[in-house]
């Protein structure tokens, strides 16, 4: 079998392998998409006592759970402040604090059900990558230290100290905040699933789906699952049915890449503390460590597409600067993924029909996909008296999606064309 470009799948402990659905079932709670949102509502799901199904098109973690930078991050990636403008201050505040508290969720859930993913919470650094990026991050640490956040300010030489490069002008260290390797989170959360009860597939896609009599009927190509209440978590990877149930939003492309092992001497200088790091570049870029001691370092960009040399001609700049001693000698294998984008830059959980879609994480679904499908299976479990941090609407649409997505790649490339 070819090795994966996916770094995450070949240094990867936790293991999942589920069969295909080749039956009819009849459960309380039908779950689409094996991802974050799906798994996480399957534990809480069948922890509650429901009979849950879930069903994967591909493997556990194939859409963004298992292609993501594993930045647990608190909070959305608007500053709270504006998800209150946007969303009102009731229902805002309640997203906020719901969100403020995922990161532990996450790392709760870790310990309790010891699913081996390389877990730090230490904090992530939000880094300024020009001296302009600094006012954005002290009125973020302004806002959240309101909220009795643990956020603080560091400055250029205490933030060269936790990375290990000078490339940078401040930080905003949240201490909520952690990292994890993100494919074995989400297949632990199966595991975990799998041992409270919930049924889980793989290659069993959703080909249709109908509701009528109170009751939904799935269909997949060799079982079929008929449920009172569904989930629709497929969020940017839809496909088939599910694609049907999912609205259109924009979509931004990622790639991550890892450097050939750090040696002795570079692992004491470079994120010494294991901190996250993302930057405030309009066009963003991340790096992290990985349990093998290798940086995984991200940015935004397609590297498939017609824009691929851009993007790798970058790539190639961007780490010479930023880690001057380190290399990087198998550039070509890279890994990428999409990020559903909504128009305000907030989740959304449409509800019709005892039905839940929940999608557009906007790049900040780690946390917010776990916490979101604990809300839900709390919802169809309290036969919707517990409401979700996200209000809940019957529509949604955006308009000009595929156009906004041309535009985030176009902006990736103009940006790597001309940057260092
Ligand atoms: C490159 C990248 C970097 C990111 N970095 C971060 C980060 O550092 N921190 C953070 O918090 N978030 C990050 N995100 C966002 C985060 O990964 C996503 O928001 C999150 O994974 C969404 O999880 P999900 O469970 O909703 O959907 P997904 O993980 O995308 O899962 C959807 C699943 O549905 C399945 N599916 C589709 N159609 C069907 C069907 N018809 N039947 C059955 N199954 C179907 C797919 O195969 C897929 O496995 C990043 C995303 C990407 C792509």
């Amino acid at each position: 079998m070819a090795k994966s470009n996916n770094h995450w799948i070949t240094s990867a402990q936790e293991t999942s392998v589920y069969s295909p659905l080749d039956q009819k079932r009849t459960v309380d709670f039908a779950i689409i998409g094996g991802g974050f949102t799906g798994l996480s509502a399957a534990l809480t799901g069948a922890q509650l006592g429901m009979q849950v199904a879930v069903i994967e098109a591909q493997s556990i973690g194939h859409g963004g759970s298992g292609r993501n930078v594993g930045l647990v991050n608190a909070g959305l990636w608007l500053p709270p402040d504006q998800i209150e403008e946007t969303l009102g201050k009731q229902a805002g505040s309640k997203l906020i604090q719901r969100l403020s508290c995922a990161p532990d969720v996450v790392f709760s859930l870790i310990d309790a059900h010891g699913i081996d993913c390389d877990a730090h919470q230490n904090g992530t650094l939000h880094l300024a990558h020009s001296p302009a990026g600094l006012p954005d991050l002290e009125n973020r640490q302004a806002q959240w230290s309101k909220r009795q956040a643990p956020v603080s300010i560091l400055d250029a030489e205490e933030t060269q100290k936790l990375t290990g490069t000078s490339a940078y002008y401040g930080a905003l260290l949240d201490k909520r905040a952690g990292v994890i390797q993100p494919l074995d989170y989400v297949r632990g959360l199966a595991r975990a699933a799998r041992s409270a009860g919930a049924e889980i597939y793989e290659n069993t896609p959703c080909v249709a789906a109908r509701f009528g009599s109170g009751q939904w009927q799935i269909t997949t190509p060799q079982g079929h699952i008929c449920a009172k209440y569904v989930l629709f978590a497929t969020n940017a990877y839809g496909q088939m049915a599910a694609a049907d149930y999912t609205p259109k939003t924009s979509i931004v492309h990622y790639f991550q890449c890892v450097s050939d092992p750090l040696s002795d001497e570079q692992r004491a200088m470079i994120l010494p503390q294991n901190h996250g790091c993302w930057d405030t570049g309009l066009i963003m870029s991340s790096f992290r460590l990985t349990r093998d001691h290798r940086i995984a370092f991200g940015a935004m960009g397609n590297p498939q597409g017609i824009g691929a040399p851009i993007h790798r001609a970058w790539f190639k700049r961007a780490v010479a600067r930023i880690f001057p001693t380190v290399t990087w000698s198998d550039t070509d294998r890279m890994w990428a993924g999409k990020i559903a984008m909504t128009a305000e830059k907030i989740p959304q959980i449409l509800y019709r029909d005892n039905s839940a879609t929940v999608f557009g994480y906007s790049g900040r679904g780690i946390a917010p996909g776990t916490a979101a499908g604990q809300d839900i299976a709390e919802f169809f479990a309290s036969h919707g008296r517990k409401l979700p941090y996200v209000p809940m609407t019957d529509r949604y649409r955006d308009n000009f999606t595929s156009v906004k997505s041309i535009y985030y790649e176009m902006g990736a490339r103009a940006v790597h064309t001309v940057s260092k």
